[in-house]
């Protein structure tokens, strides 16, 4: 098996650029601290019974990075790589995308430390109640709306919906996004983050004179956002010659056959030994391809100063949160590479979440076409804001898009003051 890219230092990297948006924007270190620290961070223990009637001592947290502009909203991770300092970097990341997109919450991030492969259903289910109960006190549809991300699904919102909604006597859709449609879950939201994704993929590309129809991309990772952004460029007539998820990468100098690959995953779990490809050596070589287009999508930290000048890709698009480390940043923008950052690319799971949270509100359902065309509105715009506001001042599309939103949520914060 291989796993590459294991975290680095997301904390770490998370206030670098943060402290890049506080020089441009000239703000105190008191305002910097503010914005680094978390306001409400979450500690639990979630004792499991496991299928044998043995105990199992899990650990999950629930961070609350900023609640300046709302209710805060974040995925929940189930992986053995979750830490403390990871989910603070996942919950303030979040904080910026929300600003940058204007959806009307704060960041936070959940994670229990597993590896959900290796627990039954039953398990799964008994896990994610316990934790649900656990972090209740501070989650809700106006204080804290939590969404599926590694390791989590639509079934496990589900099961968090109902154990918030036992305990409070009443359903309550709105505290969770990301859920089964028969449960009011929102059209469109499976696939929100992949197109959003491929929408700004698409316009970052055109910016750089490089005409999609026949332009060759690369994905990492082929979970909830990697699998439908293949699927999407492909359907752009994007020539997706690699794939790789954790067990391994595929490569085909032709093209891949994205459907034919999805029905290959969906029979044996992995990309790995798709017929009409050849392996290559290790997953994490397929960040190395010569290609037009790069999109990792699967964990943070594996673009980094030890391999950023082996990328070879002409534009990267970050579908995952925080893969390019600030250093890599630098080189790859040195090299004349386009870096589309993470708070922009992949904003659009939250922007259909958050329109999964307006319906559930008011209990009335959007068409699945309603929700699509105000999703591409929205990462159009924001991509174009981004773009613009990076031109202008001459600076990377990162710093101007964390710089724009940090401003956003500074005005927020300065606007109601501090209490008392
Ligand atoms: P997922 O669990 O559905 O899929 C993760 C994929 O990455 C799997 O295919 C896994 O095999 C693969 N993977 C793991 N480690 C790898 C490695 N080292 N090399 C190659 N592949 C590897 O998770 P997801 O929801 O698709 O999330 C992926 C990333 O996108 C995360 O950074 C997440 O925070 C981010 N994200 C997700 C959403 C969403 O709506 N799900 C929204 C915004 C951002």
């Amino acid at each position: 098996m291989t796993v590459l890219g294991a975290t680095k230092d997301p904390l770490a990297d998370a206030r670098t650029q943060l402290s890049r948006a506080v020089d441009v924007l000239g703000y105190s270190p008191g305002m910097f601290d503010m914005l680094a620290t978390p306001r409400r961070e979450l500690t639990v223990s979630v004792p499991l019974r496991r299928d044998d009637g043995s105990v199992e001592l899990l650990v999950g947290h629930r961070v609350q990075h900023n609640l300046s502009r709302g209710p805060s909203k974040g995925g929940l991770r189930y992986s053995p790589d979750v830490t403390l300092d990871e989910v603070r970097a996942l919950a303030m990341w979040m904080t910026w995308k929300c600003a940058l997109v204007d959806v009307p919450y704060g960041g936070a991030k959940g994670g229990v430390r597993f590896d959900p492969r290796l627990y039954s259903r039953g398990e799964l289910q008994r896990i994610t109640r316990r934790y649900t109960s656990e972090i209740m006190p501070i989650i809700g549809p106006s204080q804290d709306i939590p969404a599926p991300d590694i390791g989590t699904d639509e079934q496990t919102m589900a099961w968090m919906m109902d154990t918030y909604s036992v305990n409070s006597g009443h359903t309550v859709l709105g505290v969770v996004t990301g859920k089964p449609v028969a449960l009011g879950g929102s059209l469109g939201r499976a696939s929100a983050t992949s197109r959003g994704v491929v929408h700004v993929a698409l316009a970052a590309m055109r910016h750089r004179g490089l005409q999609p129809v026949g332009a060759t991309a690369a994905v990492q990772g082929f979970g909830k956002v990697g699998r439908g952004a293949a699927r999407f460029l492909a359907e752009a007539g994007v020539r997706v010659v690699g794939v790789s998820d954790q067990y391994g990468a595929v490569h085909a100098p032709e093209g891949l056959d994205v459907p034919a690959l999805e029905a290959h995953v969906d029979a044996t779990g992995s990309v790995v030994d798709f017929g009409a490809s050849e392996a290559l050596p290790e997953g994490g070589d397929l960040l190395f391809l010569d290609v037009d287009l790069l999109v990792p999508a699967a964990v943070e930290g594996v673009i980094d100063e030890t391999n950023a000048h082996r990328v070879g890709a002409r534009v990267i698009v970050e579908g995952a949160n925080g893969p390019t480390s600030p250093a890599a940043d630098d080189i790859l923008g040195a090299n004349g590479q386009l870096v589309v950052p993470d708070i922009l690319a992949n904003a659009g799971g939250v922007i259909v979440s958050y329109f999964e949270w307006v319906q559930a509100n008011q209990a009335y359902w959007w068409s699945e076409k309603e929700v699509e065309q105000r999703l591409e509105e929205r990462m159009v715009r924001a991509w174009e804001r981004v773009r613009d506001h990076a031109a202008r001042h001459d600076i990377p599309l990162r710093l101007a898009a964390t710089s724009m939103a940090v401003e956003t949520v500074t005005t927020a914060h300065l606007a109601r003051g501090l209490y008392p």
